[in-house]
């Protein structure tokens, strides 16, 4: 195995870390405590920048305008990526965005390319995924109460579905809905592109999250369908493929989800390095010179980097041995990276004191924001439980002495 970077990336990490450093970290502040709306103008203004670097949308096919880096490659983009909260956003290799981008690539016909693949990866229109129900577990989607009906050309979409991230300001929806109810339980339902300016497509709130409801990109929004007529030619892929093509933007999604989630541990880490460094406790102390301090430091060194080298080996897998082959691995760094990059946040803001707790470091939204990573895209249970399953499963008539 080998996780050796190659020239070509090392000049590309570098010139994304200076960028990150000079240009996206100096906005937070403001990102920090207004809405992210005004920044709308600056934003563009950096992702400008960034497509005349020829950085922009890094995992993206390169006939629609990315760079088209390879699945550890974009790995470790992401990761440099996670220091800033807008770091994705910016370089337009945001979520969800992101994983509608492959899976229309992957199933969209000739006519949902032309209309929405060049535009969403080119950063003019942004997306959204509508999947979560708010009266059904989300951990169980094959429970799921939206339904679409055919009626002449169309689909009529009637439901009511939450947590569809970056809905406010977004062009369409790709909405799971059960099309095929006679089905089997994992044929049942289809994706559909829902246009958000038609009739029936009602954004009811963006739901307050950690007290915060935010809008725009950043923001998570209830949405009810009520007889939501779009043409049958928006169905994407084959009708009751919902599941089998969820399914296809796991693997690599989760690997840009973690290694994003790593970066976050890098920044809260050398945030409490350079506290832990210069805040005086005693005329003569600093907090560094306590051992209870050091003892957190080594640890979330440890957890970091333990926790980064799962992610490689896990891409390192899915690219050398399939997507199938590496379930095991898949799972095990999402509850594995969400509980390392809590621990690291919690220890940041702790070293922190009351300055941990306002918003005069990214310490607090990071608290506040990236809690949700242990419950989204697999709740931590399901992930342990669906790896032990697998793990006893290899241990059948299995002698150990
Ligand atoms: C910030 C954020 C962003 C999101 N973005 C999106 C989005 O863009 N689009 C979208 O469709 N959805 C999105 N979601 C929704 C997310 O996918 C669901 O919240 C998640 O799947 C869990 O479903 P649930 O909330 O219904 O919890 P439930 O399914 O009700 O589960 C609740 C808890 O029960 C436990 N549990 C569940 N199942 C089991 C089990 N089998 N064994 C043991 N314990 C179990 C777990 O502890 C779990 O946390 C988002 C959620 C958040 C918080």
């Amino acid at each position: 195995m080998d996780f050796s970077v190659s020239e070509k990336m090392q000049t590309i990490l570098g010139m994304i870390d200076e960028f990150v450093e000079k240009e996206l970290i100096p906005l937070e502040p403001e990102f920090l405590t207004k809405p992210s709306t005004n920044l709308i103008p600056v934003f563009e203004e950096k992702r400008k920048m960034v497509k005349q670097m020829e950085l922009w949308a890094p995992n993206h096919p390169k006939e629609y305008g990315g760079m088209e880096l390879d699945l550890l490659e974009h790995a470790l983009v992401s990761e440099s990526l996670g220091r800033s909260p807008l770091g994705h956003y910016i370089f337009g290799c945001q979520a969800p965005d992101a994983g509608n981008i492959e899976i229309l690539h992957q199933f969209g016909s000739d006519e949902q390319k032309a209309k929405y693949l060049g535009p969403l990866v080119d950063g003019k229109i942004r997306s959204c995924f509508s999947m979560t129900e708010v009266e059904l577990p989300g951990s169980n989607p094959v429970m799921m109460d939206t339904t679409a009906v055919k009626d002449g050309d169309d689909y009529v979409i009637n439901g009511q579905k939450w947590y569809t991230s970056s809905a406010d300001g977004a062009e369409f929806a790709i909405v799971m809905v059960v099309t095929n109810p006679e089905a089997g339980r994992y044929l049942q339902a289809s994706m559909i592109i829902v246009p958000t300016d038609t009739p029936g497509f009602n954004l009811v709130r963006n739901i307050p999250v950690m007290g915060h409801a935010g809008e725009d990109y950043f923001s998570h929004a209830e949405i009810l369908y009520q007889n939501c007529r779009v043409p049958q030619s928006n169905l994407l892929g084959p009708e009751g493929h919902g599941f089998v093509i969820a399914q296809e933007r796991l693997g690599p999604g989760r690997i840009h989800h973690c290694m994003r989630w790593i970066g976050i541990c890098n920044r809260a880490f050398d945030l409490m390095v350079a506290r832990a460094r210069d805040r005086i406790i005693a005329p003569d102390r600093k907090l560094a010179a306590k051992q209870i301090i050091q003892s957190w430091i080594a640890e979330c060194a440890a957890d970091i980097q333990g926790a980064r080298l799962m992610v490689l080996h896990a891409a390192w897998m899915i690219e050398n041995v399939g997507k199938k082959e590496a379930r095991k691995e898949i799972s095990l760094i999402k509850f594995v990276v969400a509980n390392v990059m809590q621990k690291v946040i919690d220890r940041s803001l702790q070293v922190h004191g009351g300055l941990g707790m306002t918003d005069d470091t990214i310490l607090a939204f990071y608290y506040r924001h990236e809690r949700a990573a242990r419950i989204y895209d697999g709740a931590d249970e399901v992930h342990k439980i669906s790896v032990a399953k697998r793990i006893l499963k290899e241990y059948e008539g299995k002698r150990v002495k």
